[in-house]
This record gives C-alpha cells, structure tokens and sequence, in this order.
C-alpha cells in the first residue's frame, strides 16, 4: 500500500478495518496488529517490572491521526486521548494544511541539560571561571569515561555553562552540562553523567555538590514546524458559511489574545498539548516531562506566552508555526519495553527521536490551529457536543446504530443529558 494518510472516510469505517489500513500502511505483522486490537496489551508481568506495588493496568483508547504530510512525508499519527474531538480535530487541521504542502518541520541536535548545584562555594566567580578554564579536559575525560554509553550512538558531552546564582539559602554556583541524548530522552543518562562528574567540579571550586539531575527546560532541544492554511481553503472547507480572510483574522485575533494574557495562553496551550501529550503518551514517553518543559519554555520571555504563532503571508493567508521543547525518546524509559508503544513508533514510521519530536510539534500545532479555528467562527461546542453526546448516549445504554440516533437528536435539542438520552431510546425502541 501507497503511504499516503489522507485516507478519506477513514473515520466512517469499523475499528477493525482502520487497524487493516494501518498495518498495510505501516506493514505491521499480524501480531503487532493484535497487540493494539487487543485489550489488556500491556500484560501483567511487563507492567510489574515498570513501576512499584503493580495492581493492575488501566487503558485509554488509541486514536489515528490522518492526513499528516510533514516534511514531504506522509504518517498516520497514533494518539492516545480520553478526550473527544482531538484525534478528529488534529486530522481536520492537516488536511487543510495538505493544500500548501503540508508542514515544514526541522529541529536542534537532541542536547539536554544536566545541572550540578554547588554550595559552600567561597568566591563563586572565580570557582565558575576555573571551572570554565578545566572545560575542555572534563568533556574529554567525560566523553572517555562515558558512563552513560552515549558516544558509541554519536551523543556524549558537548559543552559546559556555568552560572551563578542569588537564591534564599545564599550564593551557588550552578553548572550545566550540555549533553547530547541522541535517541534517548536522557533523564537516566544525564543524571549518571551529573553524578560521576560532581565530584570534579567539588575539588575545582571547593563546595559541595547537592543536586545532580537533568532539567526538564530542555530549551536546547527543540523542534520547530510551519504551515501556511490558505484562506480559500479555510472558506472552502466551512461550506461558505464564513469568510476566508475572516478566519484567518479571526484566528491571528485569538492568538494575540493568548500572547499577551496568561489566562488565555494556559488554555492555548493546553490546546497544543492535547496534540502533543497524546504522541507522547502513545510512544511511551514521559508526558510529565514534556508537559514541564512546555511550560516553563513558554515562561522564558519572562512571562508565561504561547507556543505557536500565527500571521498573514502576502496574499492573506493564514501562516502558523510552533517551537517547542522535546524530551522524548525511541529508546530507553518503556517505549522499547511497551507492547503498545512499540508498534505506535512503527506506525509512525520516525527513525530518530528528533523526527519524532518533529512530528509532535506538527501535531502540537495543527491541534492549536483547530482549536483556534472553531473558537473564532462556530465556537468549540459545536465539534465537542457531538462527540460528547454519543458518550451520553453510551451511558444511557445506546448500542449501534442508537448511538448516532440518539446523539443527534440531543445535539438537534440542545440537551445533552443522560435523562434526555433515556427518553430518546426508549421512544426508538
Ligand atoms: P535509559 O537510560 O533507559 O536509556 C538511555 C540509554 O540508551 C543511553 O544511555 C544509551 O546507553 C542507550 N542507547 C541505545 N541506543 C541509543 C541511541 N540510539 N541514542 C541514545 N542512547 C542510546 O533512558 P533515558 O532516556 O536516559 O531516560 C529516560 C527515562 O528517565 C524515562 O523513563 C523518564 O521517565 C525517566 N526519568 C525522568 C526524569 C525527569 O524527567 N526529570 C528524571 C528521572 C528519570
């Protein structure tokens, strides 16, 4: 099968005929195609060696993202999200991006930081300079001892920084090591580099070393994507209800609003996050890692702001584009590990963390656009509602066919409510 992901009506076929367009578009062997059809993929023992005091294991649904075109290259993106609407919303805002070749996408080397925290430090100025001065002999001790096995993948230390640091329980000197995680997220590695290197940095200035631990601002590790939505697609695509350059205004409006109000970008980003997280999540990856260092990133102006931008090319269309920080991995932490997790990278078809953070923003970004895109014309409930009413309509005890039937009556009335949804059944029946 072609790898295309703009498979139309894609969301109007059964669960089980989108798992065989995604294995032929993936080639997924049939048993990596059972270990997501399957409930309770993840088995018991597999789950008692991932965390403490195991239980049991709880699930959430894995949703595919059509329609993806990312750097000239196509993927179907699996999303794992409790919320409705999301999976549908980041589909919509790609096709409509498939219009002007789809996103643009690139990113920094995957470096991430390490900091030592120093105390008892008798004049930090001079510790940071000696520090710095002894630089290049602790990178090359470092990348010869490499504790962490990550020069064999093309990783290591690559650099030291130094600060000095006013904080209530006095002076320290903070030092942090730049280290490049290839296709690890790195928290384990960097923390092992952190701790073999303290004690280096104690005889050179004298203190103490206490914190030895990677930061989750990992603002070194960046991916970026771009797209253009071209007003007349965007006027197209709402049945003519609304004006193209109307959205496009509507939208660079609700996103300078965000800009310039915490209150609105926390929820702007959340927007973004929706995207993000439910990458992160299907691949395995720490989502409270990327959740941390998203908005600390957005905080770096000195004020919390938002992660995407949106402007007007020349001819008015609608130009968005994100940034964004990516501790993630394809190795290391349970993405090799999870049955689930391992298939979602094969699905997605990313052979390096960075392509795989390249994609996260792209979905971060096309999640963000939807969002915005329903706020400034129909408003978000519309989509929402009728996807929430077919939950209501599950809970009453709608089956089949019932549960359209009911959530479109319900979405028609205006009343999404559970009794509601009784009395339409019943009245079916
Ligand atoms: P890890 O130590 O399990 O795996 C990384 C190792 O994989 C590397 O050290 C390297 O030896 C090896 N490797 C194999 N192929 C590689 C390649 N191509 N590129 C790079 N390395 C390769 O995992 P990790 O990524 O160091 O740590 C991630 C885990 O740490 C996650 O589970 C995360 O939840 C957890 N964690 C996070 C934090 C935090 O975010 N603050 C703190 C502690 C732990």
């Amino acid at each position: 099968m072609e790898r295309k992901s703009d498979i139309s009506g894609f969301h109007e076929l059964s669960p089980k005929r989108r798992l065989e367009l995604v294995k032929a578009f993936a080639g997924l062997t049939s048993e990596e195609a059972k270990a997501l059809e399957k409930t309770g993929a993840l088995d018991g023992k597999t789950a008692d060696m991932m965390i403490e005091n195991v239980i049991g294991t709880t699930e959430l649904p894995l949703g595919i993202a059509t329609n993806f075109l990312i750097n000239g290259k196509d993927y179907l993106i699996p999303m794992v999200i409790e919320e409705p609407s999301v999976v549908a919303a980041a589909s919509y805002a790609a096709k409509l991006a498939r219009a002007s070749g789809g996103f643009t996408a690139s990113s920094t080397d995957p470096v991430m930081i390490g900091q030592i925290q120093l105390v008892n430090v008798k004049g930090p100025e001079k510790a940071a300079r000696d520090i710095l001065a002894k630089k290049q002999d602790i990178i090359t001790y470092a990348n010869t001892v490499d504790p962490c096995v990550l020069v064999k993948f093309g990783g290591g230390l690559k650099d030291i920084e130094v600060r000095v640091l006013a904080t209530p329980a006095g002076r320290m000197v903070i030092v942090h090591l730049l280290v490049d995680c290839r296709d690890a997220m790195g928290a384990n590695a960097v923390n092992t580099l952190a701790e073999t290197l303290a004690p280096m940095f104690e005889d050179i200035s004298g203190g103490k070393a206490r914190l030895r631990i990677i930061s989750n601002l990992a603002d070194r590790r960046i991916a970026r994507a771009k797209t253009v939505w071209k007003k007349d697609v965007l006027e197209q695509a709402s049945k003519g209800q609304f004006n193209g350059e109307d959205i496009v205004n509507g939208i660079i409006e609700a996103w300078a609003f965000a800009f310039s109000d915490p209150y609105r970008a926390a929820t702007h980003n959340k927007g973004v996050m929706n995207g993000v997280d439910a990458v992160v999540m299907a691949t395995g990856n720490d989502w409270r890692a990327v959740e941390a260092g998203a908005h600390a990133y957005a905080s770096m102006r000195g004020r919390y702001t938002t992660l995407t931008k949106y402007s007007k090319d020349k001819d008015g269309n609608l130009i968005g584009e994100i940034e964004i920080p990516t501790a993630i991995g394809l190795v290391g932490g349970v993405t090799r590990t999870h049955p689930v997790a391992k298939v979602a990278v094969k699905i997605l078809g990313v052979k390096s963390a960075n392509e795989l953070g390249e994609v996260m923003a792209s979905v971060g970004l096309a999640q963000n656009f939807a969002a915005l895109r329903a706020l400034a014309t129909e408003g978000i409930q519309k989509g929402h509602m009728r996807l929430h009413a077919r939950n209501i309509a599950v809970m009453a005890g709608a089956t089949g066919k019932d549960i359209d039937t009911v959530a479109a009556k319900m979405v028609e009335e205006k009343k999404i409510r559970v009794d509601r949804a009784k009395e339409i059944l019943e009245k079916l029946k």
